[in-house]
């Protein structure tokens, strides 16, 4: 694996890659890498013959200090993992190589994924996601660029981002949650939790399936109150338990019985969030 720093020597790098006529994976990730991350890997080697993961930190995507600060940082560890994993490149950047100085910071149109679920409880999140990935789309120009659907909202955002930049002509891949054996969503944030924290975060995901099967035809409201309640029980404090369009992401108060639904979560087990979605 060739590690570069700088964007000037990645693109050289990428460029002359390209022109030989091979295609480029991307896999941006903020580090503190798991199984999760490197199934990622294993779909962009599966579909391109070079596959560059990124890790950055991005600060513009964190509505709260603390928690850009006590993001884990597992670096040695990670270069390990792509390592082994078979990754070709990964890029390292520096604040200033993501957004040089004297640049300023554009204004993404992603309309009302900007305000609902994640986009009301973490203010500016998405326009800081937006920030990061189109600056890194513009570096490392690839074909595919992977992303995890446990990040579902995020998904749709950056999908909205490839429609606002339709000539990077990328194909986004969204590839499944990695679980743990508990059923707990694999995060890095999950490396913060105590040993008690971490015996009852799985509980998010047990709400979801247990909201899951209970859905039926008619008004929601009494699903949803029931996993706000199962979790608030267990000690979590909710931001939401909600059930939306799972191509729109417009909330469902009431269901048809045919709309496409997804479920999702978020709920913080004292200053951890943790997140989580499935597809119904
Ligand atoms: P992050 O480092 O948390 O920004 O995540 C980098 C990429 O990995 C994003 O596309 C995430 O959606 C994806 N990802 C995070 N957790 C998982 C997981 N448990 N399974 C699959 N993909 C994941």
């Amino acid at each position: 694996m060739t590690l570069f720093r700088k964007t000037a020597d990645l693109q050289k790098y990428l460029s002359s890659l390209t022109a030989a006529g091979k295609t480029i994976g991307f896999v941006p990730t903020m580090g503190a890498l798991h199984a999760g991350h490197l199934s990622l890997i294993q779909s962009s080697k599966a579909g391109n013959s070079i596959s560059v993961c990124s890790i950055f930190v991005n600060p513009t995507q964190f509505n709260v200090a603390a928690d850009f600060q006590k993001y884990p940082v597992t670096l040695e560890k990670d270069i390990l993992a792509l390592e082994q994993e078979g990754c070709d490149v990964l890029f390292l950047p520096s604040v200033d190589e993501v957004y040089p100085p004297g640049t300023s910071a554009s204004h993404y149109d992603i309309g009302f994924l900007e305000t609902v679920l994640e986009g009301k409880y973490r203010p500016g999140h998405f326009q800081g996601v937006c920030q990061v990935v189109d600056r890194l789309l513009e570096i490392v120009r690839p074909s595919d660029l992977y992303l995890g659907q446990k990040d579902y909202q995020q998904c749709m955002v950056i999908r909205r981002l490839l429609e606002l930049k339709a000539d990077r002509d990328c194909e986004l891949h969204v590839r499944p949650t990695l679980r743990e054996p508990d059923g707990l969503a694999m995060s890095s944030r999950n490396m913060r939790l105590t040993k008690e924290e971490r015996a009852i975060a799985p509980a998010i995901y047990e709400s979801l399936i247990a909201l899951k099967k209970n859905l039926a035809p008619g008004a929601l409201g009494d699903v949803k109150n029931q996993a706000v309640n199962f979790l608030e029980d267990r000690g979590f404090k909710v931001d939401y338990v909600e059930i939306a369009h799972a191509h729109t992401l417009q909330l469902i108060d009431r269901w048809d019985g045919k709309q496409p639904l997804v479920v999702l979560a978020a709920a913080f087990l004292n200053d951890v969030r943790l997140i989580d979605n499935v597809i119904v």
